[in-house]
């Protein structure tokens, strides 16, 4: 037994009477390298700190919370793998039906706005204990932001849960930073200036050192929203921010340090069980199922899609693992599998053919870019398919090991370089249906989205098509489309129609926008301006969006 404890049992069993930190998570326990909080237990753990874990507490009653007692230096709280209100609800603000991310995917084993509410219980039975949020739901609303749920501006979920501090991003660092503070004595808030961190500042501290950010949140305007959003794209990489939220002054350090390739392996190579917590024994985890044989080859993605929140979060700098630390973990997952060959149903990352590149200066701070690849891919950017492919070539050498596919999205428009790469994902890798992200056919929603131009993914699946025919075999592209994003109309609805009948599309689903708290696209909906122009656009109200829809899925209707 390696999990993380979970009972006072286990802890007794390791002759311990108190945890340095308890994470508490809306998701299920899986101690696998895809779930925020295995990792940042595990990480924890490796620095020498007594960890546990209290995964979708029973909020009913105050015992599931109690179980661990009080933690030595603080308790870690996230919402899970996803923002809590994306989890349940869909762009149409109806209740999903299923949790990818509970056991048999059971609806209703996280609260709305977990973060907030679990908060709010640990305080209340915890009195003074130290609460570090992390995790997407929190790091998407550390600052103001669109709520597209209630429809309006929210403040931090740092003022709305009276939390110490947040951790955003890829948590790492600033998480061990903290518990290393603490352990030596310090308050937490004393902690002002950890990378990676929202804080409320200290009362000696008025916010004249950094970028002051539109504040009143309760009030804030649709043209001062619009202005903070710039200002937060302008300065969030190299500045202090500060915004007053619910009164009190929040100050946003800028974000911590990508992990190094050496450092990314080592958090690859702790002692993760991969395996749901053996107390959902009988049940499965959907997410789990999805991504068990899959390999995270590297972190960030220099997209910058408007409409996309890994900027945000995650980053856009690339660190990608060795071939070597890839090669141990795919050998280790096929000895793990006993019987029939292992199939490998991913290699990749928040974009695939991503992998191994890198900006040949160095990722500067100074580089005003939001994209590495748009409106044209930066001359700086060092970027070789080849690198991707060998990977994959050479995990389909290990014992063992049976399919290697691809999963993650591609950028067509870098992997339209390489004839040799599209050509192995055609014949091999994509494995019959390659997943492809045009998001739109016209150019200006395209422009609005930050995506490329439609002749680029035309290029794309042309060659795809091209290799298919020559190897004599029958494969698809399934393009994904959103609808509804600031800037499409029924007239743009109208021409993407035209374009998929022109190319004897039909596409089986079309993601309807859905605007995530802190994105671009989000500001743009919310406050119907162009985000570089400020200019007003048109943003389509909830039936035009199912009008649009309607249109592009035209087949279905009929
Ligand atoms: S210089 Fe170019 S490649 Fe480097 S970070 Fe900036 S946009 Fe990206």
């Amino acid at each position: 037994m390696a999990f993380l404890v979970t009972t006072q049992e286990e802890m007794a069993a390791l002759g311990w009477s108190e945890l340095d930190i308890i994470l508490i998570t809306g998701d299920a326990y899986v101690d696998h390298p895809s779930f925020g909080t295995a990792v940042i237990g595990r990480v924890l753990e490796a620095n020498g700190f007594k960890v546990g874990v209290i995964a979708q507490p029973d909020l009913s009653n105050d015992d599931d919370l109690k179980r661990l007692g009080r933690p030595r230096l603080f308790f870690g709280i996230s919402s899970g793998n996803m923002d809590s209100m994306v989890n349940h609800y869909t762009a149409q603000r109806k209740m999903r039906n299923n949790d990818a991310y509970s056991p048999d995917g059971e609806i209703g084993k996280r609260p709305n706005r977990a973060t907030i509410i679990y908060t709010n219980h640990v305080k209340r039975l915890f009195k003074d204990v130290t609460v570090v949020l992390g995790g997407i739901e929190a790091s998407l609303r550390r600052v103001a932001h669109y709520d597209f749920w209630q429809d309006k501006v929210r403040a931090s979920v740092l003022a709305d849960s009276k939390a110490d501090i947040i951790v955003y991003g890829m948590g790492e660092r600033a998480n061990v930073e903290i518990a290393q503070a603490l352990d030596a004595g310090k308050s937490a808030s004393e902690l002002q200036d950890i990378r990676g961190t929202v804080v409320f500042a200290s009362s000696d501290d008025d916010g004249s050192k950094g970028v002051m950010l539109p504040s009143n949140v309760e009030s804030i305007d649709k043209l001062n929203f619009h202005k903070g959003t710039q200002l937060f794209w302008q300065h969030h990489l190299t500045e202090v921010l500060y915004q007053i939220n619910g009164g009190r002054l929040l100050k946003h350090n800028p974000p911590a340090e990508t992990l190094i390739p050496a450092e990314l392996e080592s958090v690859y190579a702790l002692p993760f069980e991969r395996e749901p917590h053996p107390s959902y024994e009988g049940k499965t985890i959907p997410a789990f199922e999805q991504i068990k044989s899959s390999i995270t080859s590297h972190r960030g993605c220099y997209g910058g899609c408007n409409f996309c929140t890994i900027a945000a979060h995650q980053g856009r700098r690339i660190s990608s693992r060795s071939k070597a630390s890839i090669l141990e973990e795919a050998t280790k997952l096929a000895k793990q599998h006993r019987g029939k060959k292992l199939t490998i149903t991913d290699v990749g990352g928040p974009t695939a053919n991503m992998y191994g590149s890198r900006c040949k200066l160095d990722w500067p701070e100074s580089c005003k870019r939001r994209s590495c690849l748009y409106p044209a891919i930066c001359p700086n950017l060092e970027y070789d398919q080849q690198l991707h492919l060998d990977l994959l070539r050479e995990i389909e050498q290990i014992p063992g090991v049976g399919n290697v596919f691809v999963a993650s999205g591609l950028r067509h428009d870098m992997a339209v370089a390489s004839s040799a790469y599209i050509q192995a994902l055609a014949t091999k890798y994509a494995g019959g249906r390659l997943k492809l992200a045009p998001e739109h056919s016209e150019t200006e929603v395209l422009k609005k989205m930050g995506k490329p131009s439609i002749d680029t993914y035309m290029s794309f699946s042309n060659s795809f098509f091209h290799c298919c025919k020559k190897a004599g075999l029958k494969r698809q592209i399934i393009p994904y489309l959103i609808v509804g994003h600031p800037g499409a109309n029924l007239n743009s609805a109208i021409a993407m129609r035209k374009w998929l009948i022109k190319n004897r599309i039909r596409v089986e689903q079309v993601q309807e926008f859905t605007p995530t708290p802190m994105t671009i696209s989000t500001s743009m909906y919310y406050t119907g301006l162009d985000f570089e122009t400020g200019k007003p656009i048109h943003v389509p109200k909830p039936a035009e969006v199912r009008k649009q829809k309607e249109i592009i899925m035209w087949h279905k209707k009929r």
